[in-house]
């Protein structure tokens, strides 16, 4: 019932000929029909993206969005220009904007509304660091992180959207959530999804991310609350991030 998704977020990597490169190699995997699928390149490279992966089945996406609609914002891109470029997907609240670039949950609802509000769809990413999981505050970061968002838009306004769980400590650490705790986390989402509304349970796509790779990426996915991942590092390299697609 809900299609499975993958996205990369390439974070601040690739160029022009990386891209190029990328894309011929990728047109020629044979990639499932029954997944969605997409990158998240630099939003300089957006453009040139689109443009060379028209051939393959990937989708473009954009790694944040402004929270305010336009004017006096020197370096931010807003919802309207990612629509505008053609973009299927915008990531808001990574953790790496949440910790270095002080994106609060107050903000991230605002970018999550501000995407939403167009034919984009946003992903919203949330995840405890490694110190809230040894004190066991797991559920409370991520319940807040959640409720934050979901409290301003209620059911309506979030149906579409997309979650991505995303421990902090299983960031480009090599050390993978194993499937059970990524799947009991789900669980619990899907548990605060459901007080705002059974539809909204039961339709939105929940994506695992964190040292997802070609090897670790089926037991993930298996599990009936994970509906596919977001892949960082796995994503820059087309054969591995053509498995993992294949994998969802
Ligand atoms: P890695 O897959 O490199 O751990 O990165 C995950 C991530 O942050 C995707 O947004």
């Amino acid at each position: 019932m809900r299609t499975p998704l993958v996205l990369g977020n390439w974070k601040q990597n690739g160029s022009l000929a990386t891209i190029a490169d990328y894309a011929a190699e990728m047109a020629k995997q044979a990639l499932p029909t029954t997944v969605e699928a997409g990158i998240c390149p630099p939003a300089l490279y957006v453009a040139a993206a689109i443009n060379a992966l028209k051939e393959t089945k990937l989708a473009v996406g954009s790694q944040d969005c402004s929270e305010y609609s336009g004017g006096a914002f020197t370096g931010e891109i807003n919802a309207a220009m990612i629509s505008d470029m053609g973009c299927g997907y915008a990531l808001v609240g990574h953790s790496e904007r949440r910790e270095m670039f002080g994106d609060t949950n107050a903000r991230v609802a605002d970018k999550f509304i501000a995407v939403k509000a167009t034919d984009v769809t946003p992903v919203l990413c949330i995840g405890e660091s490694l110190q809230d999981r040894e004190s066991e505050k797991t559920f409370d970061v991520v319940g807040a992180q959640l409720r934050a968002v979901l409290e301003k838009t209620g059911e309506e306004g979030f149906i579409g959207g997309v979650i991505a769980y995303e421990p902090v400590w299983a960031i480009g650490t090599g050390l993978t959530a194993s499937p059970e705790q990524a799947q009991e986390v789900h669980e619990f989402i899907r548990g605060v999804l459901a007080e705002f509304g059974e539809t909204l349970k039961n339709s939105t796509r929940l994506l695992y991310g964190g040292s997802v790779n070609k090897d670790n990426a089926r037991a993930l996915f298996e599990k009936p609350d994970i509906d596919g991942g977001l892949i960082g590092g796995a994503s820059l390299k087309v054969n591995d991030f053509a498995a993992v697609i294949q994998a969802a």
